[in-house]
């Protein structure tokens, strides 16, 4: 097979901390994980990848396992000595981890004394490596899940004031949760990215081909007068950067008012940048999902990149969950200016939306 090499080690390394704690303190580890969406065990998803980076990363040899359950497995854990690593092999080779099947758990647990979840970006998942598998051994939360209920839960609970959500990204179907959860708690919010159309489509104004989704524009308009009622400032687009398609070589800014039937809105314009700008100056904390564009194709990059650039220059407490809110920051290299970046994408959203976490749940005293 050719070599694969891990092309974003971010949670990988986001794991260390606990992995050293344990390992100073005695523990032999083994590591339990999983990759891509394979349809039973298909080569391409092995962790093979993973344990040679984490074997650099750690300065010793991490022993990748041909499986997650079964004899070898078990005769590997029970000829463990002392600082000895080794990683199983992905869970979802098993249709059983992501069914939660009570019997995969066991199997999983069997050799091990006790539970390190640190796997937060899969917490929102009840699956038997993330669920199951708490009930069969001692379960605890390791730093990075620690970490992360307590920069997001803290957003939920106690956050300086003045309070502010930027969203966007691309649809709100996706996120009408987390606008609700959000409306209802901050101070102000500001709306960017595709979503941004489906706001303004429903406040009368012409998108032209812009993504817009006209069965949520109701849902827009109960969030909007949701904010009136709690007399916060809601900022949406004043302008947009506008072609016909993505893949045009250039836009033009235009104001949302004059938006031509046969193009699309694809970022934030310059004044609306400005106007968001203001916000962020006077906010304490700031809560930041979804690029404000089609960040991916560098005429529509600007505004994600603005709005990147005023957070990391920001003294307020910033907060950014998202797969692709986190893949803009570390193409700009700010992730490391932000005060908190999640890992996980989904079971942050699911947090700030205030629901509970099944692999959360599952760890007693948490
Ligand atoms: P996240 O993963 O950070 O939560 P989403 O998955 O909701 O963000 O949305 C990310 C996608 O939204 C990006 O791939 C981006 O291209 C798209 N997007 C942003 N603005 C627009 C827009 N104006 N029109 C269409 N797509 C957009
Ligand atoms: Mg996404």
């Amino acid at each position: 097979m050719e070599h694969v090499e891990v092309a974003d080690d971010t949670r990988i390394r986001a794991v260390l901390p606990t992995l050293s704690y344990l390992r100073e303190h005695g523990a032999m580890v083994g590591l339990c994980s999983h990759l891509g969406r394979p349809k039973g065990v298909e080569p391409k998803f092995s962790l093979t990848p993973v344990a040679r980076r984490l074997a650099e990363l750690l300065g010793c040899t991490v022993p990748l396992l041909p499986d997650c359950v079964g004899e070898a497995v078990r005769r590997a854990i029970l000829a463990m000595e002392e600082d000895d690593v080794l990683l199983l092999e992905n869970t979802r080779f098993h249709a059983e981890e992501e069914a939660n099947d009570p019997a995969f758990a066991r199997a999983l647990a069997e050799g091990f004394d006790l539970f390190v979840n640190d796997a937060f970006g899969a917490a929102h998942r009840a699956h038997a490596s993330t669920e199951g598998v708490a009930h069969h051994l001692p379960a605890y939360a390791g730093f990075l899940l620690e970490k992360e209920l307590r920069m997001l839960g803290g957003l939920l609970a106690d956050p300086r004031r003045p309070f502010l959500a930027i969203v966007g990204g691309a649809k709100v179907s996706t996120k009408i949760d987390v606008l609700r959860a959000l409306v209802d708690r901050v101070d102000a919010v500001a709306i960017g990215g595709g979503m941004a159309n489906t706001f303004l489509s429903a406040t009368g104004h012409a998108v032209g081909t812009s993504l817009r989704e006209a069965d949520r524009e109701e849902d827009a308009r109960r969030i909007l007068l949701r904010a009136k009622e709690r007399e916060i400032d809601f900022h949406l687009p004043q302008d947009a950067v506008c072609a016909p398609t993505a893949d045009a070589p250039a836009g033009r800014v235009r104001d949302v008012d004059h938006v031509p039937a046969d193009e699309a809105m694809l970022d934030i314009g310059p004044r609306t940048v400005e106007e968001d700008a203001g916000a962020i100056s006077r906010a304490a904390t700031i809560f930041w999902n979804g690029p404000m564009g089609v960040f991916e194709s560098a005429p529509f990059a600007a505004g994600t990149k603005r709005i990147a650039e005023l957070l990391a220059a920001s003294r307020a407490t910033t907060v950014v969950g998202g797969g692709e809110s986190l893949q803009a920051l570390e193409e700009l290299g700010l992730a490391s200016k932000m005060t908190h970046v999640s890992t996980g994408g989904g079971a942050s959203l699911e947090l700030i939306e205030g629901r509970t976490l099944p692999g959360v749940a599952a760890i007693p005293d948490r």
